[in-house]
């Protein structure tokens, strides 16, 4: 194996003292790695003035390297390439994991190739083969799960996509190292400008307090009117699992889960949704989740507070008229 002690490096992004939830999600992957190759996990954290970020990313590694500099205080690829390369290049990590984010997209490909090692973008999993490195990717729009192993290399590099792993917190007191930034200024070519607030779409399912989220149980468009209705009955608001984005049926900004919302209503219904951790993810904080699944075995029903096993078309209506009773 190459690399130094075969260390696993994870970049921690962070904007405006918040931490990238895909931060927490390659920490836990990278102990879950470096548990394997005996080794150790640590974090990258870039900035200036992040104090907090480097407190709240500690007990999650080994070690976090520290690069403290006015230049790094937005971020920037272009000034993150210049720096990590140089601290890659010293400490010589195995494998370095990075977020297949917008920063990321950006950062990692000219950064592999100023390091001269491999690199394999958009993974959704990642395994260890006798200590061969093999990343799971979904070309075709996600119709297909491809294994990819890289050429022999010293070295390796990764971009997650967001939601691929469960972020679990971290019981390490990981060590922090202070190094100051190479690089003094934000480079001329390319500098952050402001922050732009992307528009909240026409309903803020994050404000809501009664969420109907519904499902591929769903089965056609059409069939969306029937839990509309039910929305409306409860004073509630639509949205869905990813697949119905998918479909087009609802609009992105209706998406709960690690590549959608995080939400937290009093009441969460989940009607025709399996439970795949990446949706549980954004709901299971719910004050009451109630699942309505024709599967018992549905893993939605481990995060549920009360569960129908049944129909969903034959449970929402008699669920409404119910509603429309009690409502006089
Ligand atoms: C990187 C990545 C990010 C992702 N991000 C998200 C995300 O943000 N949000 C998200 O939701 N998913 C996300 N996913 C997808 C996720 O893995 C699941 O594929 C998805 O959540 C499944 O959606 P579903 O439960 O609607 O569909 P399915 O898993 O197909 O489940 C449909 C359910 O409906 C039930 N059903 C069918 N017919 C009926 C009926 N007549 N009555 C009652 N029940 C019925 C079935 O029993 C089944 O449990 C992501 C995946 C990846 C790889």
């Amino acid at each position: 194996m190459g690399g130094e002690m075969g260390k696993i490096f994870t970049l921690v992004e962070h904007r405006r003292g918040q931490i990238h939830d895909i931060s927490f999600e390659l920490l836990t992957k990278g102990r879950d790695l470096a548990a394997q190759l005996n080794s150790e996990v640590v974090a990258l954290v870039l900035g200036h003035g992040t104090e907090e970020v480097v407190e709240r990313v500690k007990g999650e590694a080994h070690q976090v390297l520290w690069v403290k500099g006015e230049s790094l205080k937005e971020p920037n690829a272009e000034a993150y390439q210049i720096v990590l390369s140089h601290i890659l290049k010293e400490y010589n990590p195995f494998l370095t994991l990075i977020g297949h984010t917008a920063l990321g997209m950006d950062l990692a490909p000219p950064l592999a190739a100023s390091l001269d090692i491999p690199l394999a973008t958009d993974c959704v999993g990642i395994e260890l083969e006798d200590k061969r490195v093999i990343t799971i990717r979904q070309p075709y729009n996600g119709k297909l799960n491809a294994r990819v192993s890289f050429a022999d290399a010293p070295a390796f590099m990764i971009t997650l996509r967001q939601g691929s792993f469960p972020s679990e917190e971290g019981n390490l007191t990981g060590k922090v190292v202070d190094i100051p930034s190479p690089l003094e200024k934000e480079p001329d070519y390319r500098r952050f400008v402001e922050y732009i607030e992307a528009a909240v779409g026409e309903v803020d399912i994050t404000q809501a307090d009664v969420i109907i989220a519904v499902g591929r149980g769903i089965k056609e468009k059409e069939n969306l009117a029937l839990l509309e209705d039910l929305a409306d009955s409860l004073g509630g608001v639509l949205a869905c699992s990813r697949p119905i984005v998918d479909e087009g049926w609802l609009s992105k900004d209706r998406q709960v889960g690690s590549s959608g919302k995080t939400v937290k209503p009093k009441l969460y219904m989940a009607i025709g949704i399996s439970g795949a951790f990446q949706h549980i993810t954004g709901m299971k904080n719910a004050d009451t989740i109630v699942a309505i699944n024709k599967d018992p075995n549905a893993p939605i029903f481990n995060v549920a507070h009360y569960g129908i096993v049944d129909d969903l078309f034959k449970v929402v209506p008699v669920l409404k008229k119910k509603i429309l009773e009690l409502k006089g």
